[in-house]
């Protein structure tokens, strides 16, 4: 109860008569506030001796109400940890990969989403087998940005047992699935012709050959190609001219060339010298391209002017601010006194030959093709947006090539340059690449410096440029979306703004100038993946681009069996499962890439390639990475691999060019309980189904059957009365199904 004491003495006549007081004591204006355990009676008496008793702060009632919401709380966390979980399977796969090595690879998801859900998977040894004859392991909880995904194994399991054919998953929340274990790829492509010729790349090639074979490639086959040189121009393999004076932040400061390097910085010196002698003011003197610094005197003749003082100095002398600009090392208050130096020579630190030319790069694309008059349907194939990405520019380059000179005596090639229009970029990122292959090899990133004067210290020289699979403006880090920086020195740097580099503004100047393009191909290096849209989401609520849609999925999973078989089918190596997918299933999140710029805004298919396959010891039972530039005999079986797989896209883009007949589709009950049937949809091709419940005809406006949920199949459609169902299937080419109708009933309840 509440009690309002006149004073202290009368709160110390209440803790005389032993009342029961809480730790609390309120000054207020009328007096103090103190709170007692007293029982109705002691208040009534409390009162009769003319203490302020007021209101109840807590009585049994609210002890009541407590207890009453604490039991509900462990009955409801009882019944949870009481629950059996469901399970449902993604994926069950075996697949061979590189020397006939066989592996498991298993996706189940569990209704438990929390960490203590463990499922195990035990498999058999084929047909009529016991259940887990052939082993037991433990999957793996893979969980992205904080939400779970799904249980799997991290890398695919090696197989010593026979091939299962079932497995049973279970988990310990009492969850159990049974499953088939189906082959993953491992469809024999049928063999090339005899006259079939491949095999044109002996060396990793910078974009200065790269172009040259373009160029000549084009010379040799002008009637089914063209060479379109793209409209913007890179800022070139280029560097202003600095050097850096100082040992210690607060005495450094550097000075950067007006010129180009190459176009008379790399020509300019410049000296801080003592000219000995007693209260010496500090002087610039330029002379030609030298520029001496003469540093202030103390009356002991010693150097007393500071970088701060310097860097003024230069700038505010109009024959010196006409060479160079000075600036304080990474925003350096600069009070340091500087030290002498003698004469330094600038330089823009690239190493390139002569041969690389330092001017603004003209870009090239290949068109291949003999129609070229965009009725085709178009295909964009395009390599080396990261710049030590080395594998890749050679993989486009052995596509072109395998096109080329394929086309006078096979037949299939003949299809596909008759059929399509292919476009081919080798090089999207040329200034980047050939830091890469002189200077950096780490360079991912253009060439082009965004960053001011704080951050543009020669020291940052392999810290500048932007990432070109950031820069595009679709779920960009603009809006919020995760996996790109805003900081000019970060390898994920998304520019200053979207669309800001010339090389990500060449790849949508070309699907907007062709817009027959439908599908295209972004080819990165490495890990061995297979990716599509959505490729970015934000991390608060992992929010993804929308997914494509179920016909769409459906389509991707289809075209990738006959992608990755053809991969596959070069030198045996299976891009897993579980590495093919959308980007934010398998891989990260891709703020502004440019598959979803082509998918989001145009409807291209956008896949993304990622060379380069984790190869398996069977001695040691390891995967082992290959990296960005592996010794060229590895990168070389990398590039052969992945343009079959270019290739097979193209097979791919034929197909949906000639699609013109209708899918079929039927209806499906799968389940009939009291009050309830559940149905869903099978089509005999990746393809949309559009239906209505209310006996109207549906357009594509109406409800579309969708994903039960990522990975998963088609969504079940739950109805409680009679019902009409209308519906009708269209292909990912646009063929739409005839309208078919079923009456479906219910069970009475
Ligand atoms: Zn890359």
């Amino acid at each position: 109860m509440r009690i309002v004491a006149a004073d202290r003495a009368e709160v110390d006549r209440l803790v005389d008569l032993g009342v029961d007081l809480a730790e609390y004591n309120k000054q207020l204006d009328n007096g103090i506030e103190v709170h007692a355990v007293l029982s109705p009676a002691e208040s009534d008496a409390l009162r009769a001796m003319g203490f302020n008793v007021q209101d109840k702060i807590l009585d049994q009632t609210d002890y009541a109400e407590n207890i009453a919401e604490r039991n509900e709380a462990i009955q409801v966390a009882q019944a949870a940890a009481a629950a059996q979980d469901t399970l449902t399977v993604l994926r069950a796969e075996w697949f061979t990969s590189l020397d006939g090595n066989r592996f498991l690879s298993f996706e189940v998801k569990s209704s438990a989403v929390d960490a203590a859900t463990v499922i195990t998977a035990s498999w058999d040894t084929g047909v009529n087998t016991a259940p887990g004859s052939g082993g037991t392991a433990t999957l793996s909880r893979f969980t992205d940005a904080g939400q779970y995904m799904y249980h799997r194994f991290t890398n695919p399991l090696p197989l010593t047992a026979a091939t299962p054919d079932r497995v049973v998953f279970t988990s310990n929340k009492g969850g159990t699935v049974k499953a088939s274990v189906t082959q993953w790829l491992g469809k024999k492509n049928p063999e090339p012709s005899e006259s079939y010729v491949s095999d044109f790349v002996d060396h990793y090639m910078d974009p200065t050959e790269i172009m040259a074979r373009l160029t000549a490639l084009h010379q040799e086959f002008p009637k089914i190609t063209q060479l379109i040189d793209l409209p913007n121009k890179t800022n070139g393999y280029r560097r202003k001219a600095q050097a850096q004076f100082g040992t210690v932040a607060q005495s450094t400061f550097y000075v950067t060339s007006k010129a180009w390097g190459h176009e008379g910085g790399n020509d300019i010196t410049m000296s801080l010298v003592n000219q000995g002698g007693n209260n010496l003011p500090l002087d610039v003197l330029v002379s030609g391209k030298n520029v001496v610094v003469s540093l202030a005197t103390n009356g002991s003749g010693a150097v007393t002017s500071t970088a701060a003082q310097v860097v003024n100095a230069i700038n505010n002398k109009p024959e010196a601010a006409a060479l160079l600009k000075a600036d304080l090392y990474r925003g350096n208050a600069g009070t340091g006194v500087v030290a002498t130096a003698g004469s330094t020579k600038l330089t823009d630190y690239l190493k390139a030959p002569a041969s690389v030319s330092r001017d603004p790069f003209q870009n090239k694309v290949l068109r291949i093709g003999r129609a070229k008059d965009g009725t085709r349907t178009g295909v964009f194939i395009y390599c080396q947006e990261h710049a030590r990405e080395w594998v890749t520019p050679i993989t486009c380059l052995e596509t072109a090539e395998r096109l080329l000179r394929n086309y006078a005596q096979d037949t299939k090639t003949q299809n596909l340059v008759n059929g399509l229009d292919i476009f081919i970029m080798p090089v999207v990122n040329p200034d980047g690449a050939h830091y890469s292959m002189y200077d950096y090899n780490s360079q991912r990133r253009n060439m082009t410096n965004h960053c001011a004067a704080s951050a543009s210290d020669p020291g940052n020289r392999n810290g500048w440029g932007v990432d070109l699979n950031r820069n595009f403006t679709v779920g960009t880090v603009f809006d919020g979306y995760n996996g790109a920086s805003t900081s000019c020195t970060s390898d994920t740097f998304a520019g200053p703004a979207m669309l800001s580099e010339p090389e990500a503004k060449n790849e949508v100047w070309l699907v907007n100038e062709f817009p027959n393009i439908k599908f295209a191909m972004n080819t990165h290096s490495y890990g061995g993946y297979f990716m599509w849209p959505p490729g970015a989401y934000k991390t608060a609520g992992r929010e993804v681009l929308p997914r494509v849609d179920l016909g769409t999925e459906n389509y991707f999973w289809d075209a990738s069996s006959k992608i990755l078989s053809a991969v596959q089918s070069w030198r045996g190596t299976a891009i897993w499962p579980g590495r093919t997918g959308p980007v934010t299933d398998v891989l990260y999140s891709a703020a502004g890439n440019s598959a979803d710029e082509h998918w989001y805004k145009r409807g291209i298919i956008g896949w993304d390639f990622e060379v380069g396959a984790d190869i398996y010891n069977k001695a040691t039972g390891r995967y082992t990475a290959v990296g960005f530039q592996p010794a060229f005999a590895e990168g070389h079986e990398e590039a052969m691999e992945f343009s079959s797989g270019q290739i097979a896209i193209l097979d791919v883009a034929k197909k949906f060019g000639a699609d013109k007949s209708a899918p079929t589709s039927e209806l499906l009950v799968k389940a009939k309980d009291a009050g309830l049937t559940k149905f869903t949809f099978k089509v005999n091709e990746a393809a949309n189904i559009y239906y209505t419940l209310d006996g109207s005809t549906p357009t594509t406006s109406s409800l579309k059957l969708a994903s039960a949920g990522y990975r998963e199949g088609a969504e079940q459609i739950t109805i409680h009365a009679k019902t009409t169902v209308k519906w009708f299937a269209v292909d990912i080419a646009g063929n739409a199904e005839a309208v078919q109708v079923r009456e479906l009933n219910v069970p009475k309840s």
